[in-house]
């Protein structure tokens, strides 16, 4: 079993549902358990692309990280998280579109992957608050005091899971 932290983002329909399903739907994967989960967090949408985080339009994000073990390799890990993407309705009309559910695997173990469908850790985690606060919530040596500070300008307000 590998130790591996898959982030989750939602801004269309009811993002918390959404999130909270997807959470379900990973810990039902065979050879796969989600060991913890972050608080809800409400992020405002950003372009991080070019590295620097730049307000971007659109409604606010839910956002999560979970930890998982789980037997998959990583390429079919991704495989089975963007199946969940895809049953939650997850489409693809231009990049950075709003979605209805963004499974991104943030670390797979020490594990460095660099194929054309895969790059882990993930490259932009870094760069984006949306990421690094639930991160650090349930897995606080992963991140450094310096890592948060350096997103400590990106608004990120923490929730709390809403009844089922
Ligand atoms: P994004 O999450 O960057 O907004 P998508 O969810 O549409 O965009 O993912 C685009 C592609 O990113 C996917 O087809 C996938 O192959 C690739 N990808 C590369 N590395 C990762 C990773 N660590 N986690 C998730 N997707 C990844
Ligand atoms: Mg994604």
């Amino acid at each position: 079993m590998v130790r591996a932290y898959v982030a989750l983002g939602a801004n269309l329909g009811d993002a918390a549902a959404a999130l909270r399903r997807a959470v379900q739907a990973i810990n039902s994967l065979p050879r796969t358990q989600v060991l913890q989960s972050s608080s809800l967090y409400k992020t405002a949408p950003l372009d991080t692309d070019a590295g620097g985080a730049v307000a971007a339009p659109g409604n606010d994000y839910l956002n999560a990280v979970v930890e998982v073990d789980t037997g998959f390799s990583a390429p079919d890990l991704l495989d089975q998280l963007q199946h969940i993407e895809q049953q939650a309705g997850r489409e693809r009309p231009f990049r950075n579109a709003p979605r209805t559910l963004d499974l991104d695997l943030l670390l797979y173990g020490s594990g460095r992957i660099d194929s054309a469908c895969l790059t882990v850790p993930h490259p932009r985690m870094m760069h984006r608050a949306f990421v690094l606060v639930p991160l650090a919530e349930i897995a606080p040596d992963l991140v450094s005091a310096a890592q948060l500070a350096a997103v400590a300008q990106q608004r990120i307000e923490k929730l709390g899971w809403p009844d089922a």
